[in-house]
Parts: C-alpha cells; structure tokens; sequence
C-alpha cells in the first residue's frame, strides 16, 4: 500500500521545531472581545491587569494584531526536553475499526506533567523570572496543571504555591507529592490562609472546596505577596498562543508527507489545548485555503458550547476576575462530578467562543461512559493510556472514522490526544466496575446557572 510510507511516528527533527508562536487573533476577522472590568464595564486595560499579570504576559494577552511571537530560546532549550511531540499515524486503530479513513493524533502526554499543559507553563514561568519575580500562585483541580507549574517553577528558580482543590487534595494524593517533589507548596483549599479562605470556612466549614474558590485564593494571595503574580493553565489568549506550539509542529508533520486533515477534533475544558492544535489550521480557514471541519468536544455534563450562552461572564465561581465574553453556563454553575476533571469549567476560550459564534468550527458534548469505553478500545490498538479529557476527542474520531466506513471515504482525520491517563485509575475503576454514570444536566440547571450572569 502506498499508504505505509506514512511512519507509524512522524517526528520532526529538533531544528523544525517552531521558532515563534501563531497568534491566531491577528488573522481572525472579527476579533474576541476585550476583557472587561466588572465595575466600570470598561476594557481592562494592562496596568490594571498587571497588578495580577506579568508584564510581558499582559502584552500577549491584549495582542491581536501580531501573528506570530518569537519563542524565547530559554523556552526552546526547555521544549526541547520533550518537543517536538509526534504525530503518530493510528495504524492499529484504523485496522480494528477497517476504516478507510487515516486517524493521526498529536501526542502531548509525553512529559512528567502529563499533558499539553508544561507548554505555557514553562513560558509563563520564563516570564515571571525575567520580570525579577519571586514566586508564583496558581489553583489546581485534579492536579494537572498545578504540576506542569510547579515542573517550570523549579527549573527557573521560583517559588511555586498552588491551592488545590481540597477534595482532590485528599483523594489525589499522588499528584499532590509529584508537585511537592518539584518543590511547590500546596495547600488544601479553601484555607486559613487567606481572607477568601477564611470567609468561606466560616460560612461552610465542611465545605470540600471548588476551583472558583481555589482560584480566588490564588489571586489574593498573588496579589497580596511582594514579588508574586497569579498564572493561570487555560482559557486565557497568552495560554492559547504558548499552545500554538501544538498546532504548529501538527502542520509541519502533516506538510512533510503532503497530508491535508478534512477533520480535527479536540477535548475542549477551557480551550487551550484545542485553540493550540487547531490555530494554523483556523488561520487558513479563515483566509479560505482550508475547508476542514474543526469539532470541539466537551462533556455532556459541562456543555458549555453546546447548551451555554455567548455572553460576558466572571472567570471565576468568586466573582472577582474580570469579565470574558464566552460561551458559558454561567460562572455559578456547578456541574456534576464526572472524571474528566481538566474539562469542568464553565466558561471557555473567547477566541473559541467568537470562532464558533461565527460558523468556524462545531461542538460535540457526551456522556462520560461512552467516552471511557472509547478510551479502553483506543488503549487496547494503540498501547497509550489516554487520560479521560483526551478520551472526549478520541471517541468523536472512532465515530467520524465508522462514518467513512459507511460511506468509503478516506478522509484524513487528526485528533489532539491531550495527556495520559495514570493518574485517573479511580475512573477507569469505576468504569469497570459499571460504577459510572452519565449525568445531564437538565433544562431547569442550565437556566439556572445562566440566571446569575452578570448584566452588561
Ligand atoms: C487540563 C486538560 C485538558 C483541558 O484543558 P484545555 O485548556 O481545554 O485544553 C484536556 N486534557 C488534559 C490532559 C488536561 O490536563
């Protein structure tokens, strides 16, 4: 077959790895709205944001009109460690499932920290230290990206201090002691330590905590200390444009062998990893030299692009974060425990917001079942334990590959598989025991998370 001159693994050599990063804003038509300030109404501008921000990463949060930003070479030096990830072409799958179709996924799970999150960790961290800062604060939920944080953190000298979900805290114990090992200090939240903290312990003393909490803690805590700002893994435009470095060492791959992808689909929580992957090839679209579908894939139980609504919101369960205009079910809006910890957010992405408001892309939501069952085929053909997020998009491929099938098409589809699954064995516990379950919210919880939106 023609086809097997495709390697299973299309690496790219150390020097192909991207110099600069794709800002995809500067080419976007019309651009995300700007952050605005929950009192006035008015954008935020920088030197309100840098009370919270580092400099250098308030400048690429309200840049949308560079395309591409140079990749200091500290930061290089660092992605060389494990980047460029490979493509890998999924010969096993596509046989188990005789499709016609060629399945090729981005692999990002090949680090300590697991996932794609150490990109715009390790960047976020370069910045910090160039700035003169001490530390950093930061929340963490299931533990993922408090542990890229605190990998970067340590290998520039900073003091990391993470708050971390107090349920998670007690119930993920490993991932709590992979941050330790680096270094960071993370404390249970909601703690003594801080005045949101204290607030919430009195009101709710048995409280297990939640990342809106975790989050305001962070903040006042990076706002509060000399020498300290607040990093956050997600959602934000400078963490989008640090995961840029995903779509395009995607392209270069896919360019060395002549392959244009007809569909990419990735897990969407807050949107980083999907607005990397899919940047150089959105910035085509919207110039109009690529027609390939791009699907978003979110949790039936956070839909927030599905069932959520286009509006301005707080980033935040505590209402202290500026105002984003995204797709969102509302920043009180609690959704239910499901094991893809990285994707219960309520809000998402701007930039992914307004593409998608515009037509550019699609939304998928499932329940979490048929997302492991998918997770363990693709497990069993392709070796690779994928974490439950990453599962979201593999299941969306396996249905678009069986399609192909159907109709003989041999499309080229390219997935983003975000991280490994190690640490989530308490979810594939469950799904075997036939423990799991597929909570959808109903019309009434979405209309009541949307309720509390703020008025703009
Ligand atoms: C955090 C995480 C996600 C979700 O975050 P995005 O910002 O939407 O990418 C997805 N996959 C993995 C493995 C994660 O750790």
């Amino acid at each position: 077959m023609e086809d097997r001159k495709i390697p299973y693994k299309i690496y790219l050599e150390e020097d192909e790895m991207p110099k600069a990063w794709y800002n995809l804003r500067a080419d976007m038509r019309v651009k995300p709205a700007p952050l605005i300030h929950p009192g006035t109404k008015q954008p935020m501008t920088a030197q309100e944001l840098e009370v919270v921000f580092c400099t250098e990463l308030v400048k690429q949060e309200l840049d949308d009109t560079t395309p591409f930003i140079e990749i200091p070479q500290e930061i290089r030096d660092f992605y060389k460690m494990y980047r460029p990830s490979p493509l890998v072409r999924a010969y096993c799958l596509e046989e188990k499932l005789q499709t016609p179709a060629r399945i090729y996924y981005k692999f990002e799970g090949n680090n300590t920290s697991g996932s794609h999150k150490l990109n715009s960790a390790i960047a976020q961290a370069f910045y910090a230290k160039k700035q003169g800062l001490t530390g950093l604060a930061t929340e963490t939920g299931a533990g993922q990206w408090g542990t890229a944080l605190s990998m970067a953190c340590s290998y520039f000298g900073l003091d990391c201090l993470v708050y971390m979900v107090k349920v998670s805290y007690e119930q993920k114990p490993f991932r709590r002691e992979v941050m330790r090992t680096y270094g960071a200090t993370v404390t249970p939240s909601p703690s003594a330590e801080t005045a949101v903290g204290r607030k919430i312990l009195a009101e709710h003393p048995d409280t297990t905590g939640s990342l809106g909490c975790a989050i305001s803690e962070a903040v006042e805590t990076a706002v509060s200390k000399e020498g300290y700002r607040y990093v956050l893994g997600s959602v934000l435009n400078q963490v989008l444009l640090h995961q840029s470095i995903i779509g395009l060492e995607t392209k270069a791959a896919l360019d060395k062998y002549g392959i244009k992808p007809d569909i990419i689909i990735g897990c969407s929580g807050g949107g980083s990893n999907l607005g990397g992957l899919i940047a150089p090839f959105m910035g085509m679209k919207i110039k109009g030299e690529s027609d390939c579908r791009i699907i978003a894939v979110e949790p039936a139980s956070c839909p927030s692009f599905t069932r959520g609504k286009y509006a301005y919101d707080f980033c935040d369960t505590g209402m202290i974060t500026p105002l984003a205009k995204m797709y969102t079910l509302g920043s009180g809006y609690i959704p239910a425990p499901n094991h893809a910890g990285g994707l219960r957010y309520h809000g998402m992405s701007t930039t992914l917001s307004q593409l998608y408001h515009d037509g550019y892309m699609e939304a998928v939501a499932l329940g979490q079942t048929s997302v492991f069952k998918a997770a363990e085929a693709f497990a069993r053909v392709e070796g690779i334990l994928p974490a439950p997020e990453s599962s979201h998009a593999i299941k969306v491929a396996i249905d678009e590959a069986m399609k192909c099938k159907e109709t003989g098409e041999e499309k080229n589809i390219v997935f983003g598989l975000s991280g490994t699954g190690y640490f989530d064995m308490k979810a594939y516990e469950s799904y075997h025991d036939g423990k799991m379950t597929d909570y959808c919210p109903t019309d009434e919880e979405i209309a009541a998370g949307l309720a509390g939106l703020p008025e703009v």
